[in-house]
């Protein structure tokens, strides 16, 4: 993919989330490597409905800005994932309703944030990280998620919005949806006593599609 390619795409799915309700106003942020190690990021201030190709902040290998508008300021979340995940190609961030709600559940689960509902949220995503409030830009965002160590593919902030690495823009824009859309269908189940997927089904998922699930 050239990189013309690259900030097209990343502009047509953040639109495409955008339209969907995924995450409103001038929320939610999104970064991809570019083949010479560099990255693409979402500018700061800017809405996911109308991110414009030419103007998405570049930076070098070295991570010096080097053309575009500012990036956004929640920039330490992106760098940590790259930093402590090789496979990492893309990072996205959403201000997303449902999960946001389930993070504020009196139970919420800190370590495997997502109850087993459905396969393919275990399969995109692993086990998700609720991580604690963090005032907005607060570089301890970064830190927290470096403590992971890369072990997590995704991370829910809690009262604020999910953070999903993929091996590319597709692969992270898909593993969030799921991730948002298992938060809904956790909130839309609570209290029906649903049948979740039980340890046995999620434990042959992991083997299966060598998830992980450390
Ligand atoms: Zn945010």
């Amino acid at each position: 993919m050239t990189e013309t390619q690259l900030r097209e795409q990343i502009c047509l799915l953040a639109k495409s989330m955008f339209d969907r309700g995924l995450t409103g106003g001038s929320t939610g942020n999104i970064s991809a490597r570019t083949e010479d190690g560099g990255l693409l990021v979402s500018p700061t201030g800017t809405s996911f409905g109308r991110l414009d190709p030419a103007r998405l902040s570049r930076f070098d290998a070295k991570g010096q800005l080097v053309g575009g508008d500012q990036p956004t300021k929640e920039m330490p979340l992106h760098t940590a994932f790259y930093d402590t995940r090789s496979t990492a190609g893309a990072v996205v961030h959403l201000h997303s309703c449902h999960s946001v709600a389930w993070s504020m559940m009196p139970d919420a689960d800190e370590d495997n944030f997502l109850p087993p509902l459905t396969p393919y949220a275990i399969m995109k995503l692993g086990k998700v990280k609720l991580l604690p409030f963090f005032m907005p830009g607060d570089p301890a965002m970064g830190e927290a998620v470096r403590g992971l160590a890369g072990k997590r593919s995704a991370v829910m902030l809690a009262n604020h919005g999910p953070v999903v690495a993929g091996k590319d823009v597709e692969a992270a824009c898909n593993a969030i949806e799921e991730l948002e859309d298992t938060a809904r269908l956790a909130m839309l189940m609570r209290g029906y006593d649903a049948r979740a997927l039980s340890p046995e089904q999620v434990q042959s998922l992991v083997a299966k599609f060598d998830v992980e699930w450390d």
